[in-house]
């Protein structure tokens, strides 16, 4: 046989192989129709089996939570199913409690919809839109971090609470053909509701964070959904202990403002961790509240300030700065956000001045 032989053979092969995976995956993968029964016959969708429950929900602009996109590395994307489907995956375990997999909680991004099902959605979840946005402006922050102002254009109206994420979705780029999907809190007030600001930190080697770091500019269209998320302000204490690392302080940002724009009766503590000057920002912003408003104070600490930073301000880890500065639990709700290292170190040291878990609020960037 000649070279050329071979190769058409090996070719022939391939092909028919290709075929046949594309003929079997029609065959198997076909499920008809299936009928998506929600909140006990509340809502009825007719959806073609085969994909997963999260993906059939969303083509149905029902918006799950989900920051990881589908990968089962988040957790958010749960739903109550009164349907058996199987038993839970070992996918699933790590985020679902014993509780929960009695209830019937699963993670929609694993389960793929080859039945009718029956299952149960928080109310709240079907106010959640997708939205087309233009960026306005790109500012940078500092060397790993920049600000994005999106202007809404389909539809133009996003009504949040300050605290809440929303999704965005990257595109492919120049070495990245896949399209992720990730969460970012807004950063900017609740009462401004035709563009959102997001703080973005840029991850070594992240898919998402290189998109929106080198491969937008201002005048591009971003997808993104929302408004999402348990991270919003509480009734009860008068005091409010705010502890935040990085971008973290992108939802502190919008809880202040809204705060201090609602003449509530709240006084406000802002801690900001950060390594040395270089990764502060927002300084002189938050300076400026404090100036101007007496319920408000911003408690910037640097853990390891260089030598030609000539900071004068708290050095230390940002545990023991807030330990020095929070002495008692009257009265105190504390809300964090940032690494989830540096959130569980915050909880002990607030639950160990005596704060209970229940006036401890957090999203964790993970
Ligand atoms: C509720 C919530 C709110 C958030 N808000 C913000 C915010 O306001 N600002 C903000 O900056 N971030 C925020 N985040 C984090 C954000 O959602 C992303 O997780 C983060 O930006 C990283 O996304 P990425 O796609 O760039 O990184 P990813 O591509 O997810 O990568 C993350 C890390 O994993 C590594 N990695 C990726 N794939 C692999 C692999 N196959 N093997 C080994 N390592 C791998 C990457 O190198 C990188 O170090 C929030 C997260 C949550 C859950």
């Amino acid at each position: 046989m000649t070279i050329f032989q071979t190769i058409l053979s090996v070719s022939l092969i391939s092909t028919a192989l290709a075929v046949l995976v594309v003929i079997a995956d029609a065959i198997f993968n076909n499920y008809g129709e299936c009928i998506l029964d929600i909140n006990n016959g509340n809502t009825k969708l007719t959806v073609n089996g085969g994909s997963t429950l999260l993906n059939s929900l969303a083509a149905n602009r029902i918006f799950i939570p989900s920051a990881c996109g589908g990968k089962a590395t988040c957790g958010l994307c749960k739903v109550q199913l009164a349907t058996d489907v199987g038993p839970v995956l070992p996918t699933e375990e790590p985020y679902l409690t014993d509780e929960e997999m009695q209830d019937g909680v699963r993670l929609s991004c694993q389960i793929k919809v080859k039945q009718d099902l029956a299952l149960s959605i928080p109310e709240e979840l079907f106010n959640i839109e997708q939205y087309e946005t233009r960026i306005e402006r790109i500012t940078p922050m500092t060397h790993d971090i920049k600000e994005f102002r999106f202007v809404l254009e389909e539809p133009k109206v996003m009504e949040f609470k300050a605290g809440q994420y929303v999704q965005i979705d990257s595109k492919p780029y120049p070495g990245m053909q896949e399209q992720v999907s990730r969460a970012y809190s807004i950063s900017s007030v609740p009462s401004e509701t035709g563009a959102v600001e997001l703080i973005i930190r840029l991850v070594p080697n992240g898919i998402c964070t290189t998109f929106m770091h080198d491969h937008v500019k201002e005048g591009d269209t971003i997808t993104m959904r929302g408004p999402f998320g348990e991270f919003y302000l509480r009734e009860g204490a008068d005091e409010l202990i705010f502890i935040a690392g990085g971008s973290g302080l992108a939802p502190v940002k919008s809880m202040v403002y809204d705060i201090l724009e609602k003449k509530l009766d709240k006084q406000m503590t802002f801690f900001f961790g950060a390594v040395t000057k270089k990764d502060l920002y927002y300084v002189e912003l938050f300076q400026d509240l404090e100036k101007r408003y007496e319920n408000f104070r911003y408690i910037p600490a640097l853990s390891d300030p260089a030598p030609d930073d000539n900071w004068d301000g708290e050095v230390g880890l940002i545990t023991d700065v807030v330990a020095k500065y929070v002495e008692t639990p009257n009265n105190k709700q504390g809300y964090l956000c940032g690494s989830p290292g540096m959130i569980n170190a915050c909880i002990n040291v607030l639950t160990g001045i005596g704060l209970t878990d229940e006036d401890i609020f957090f999203d964790k960037f993970t």
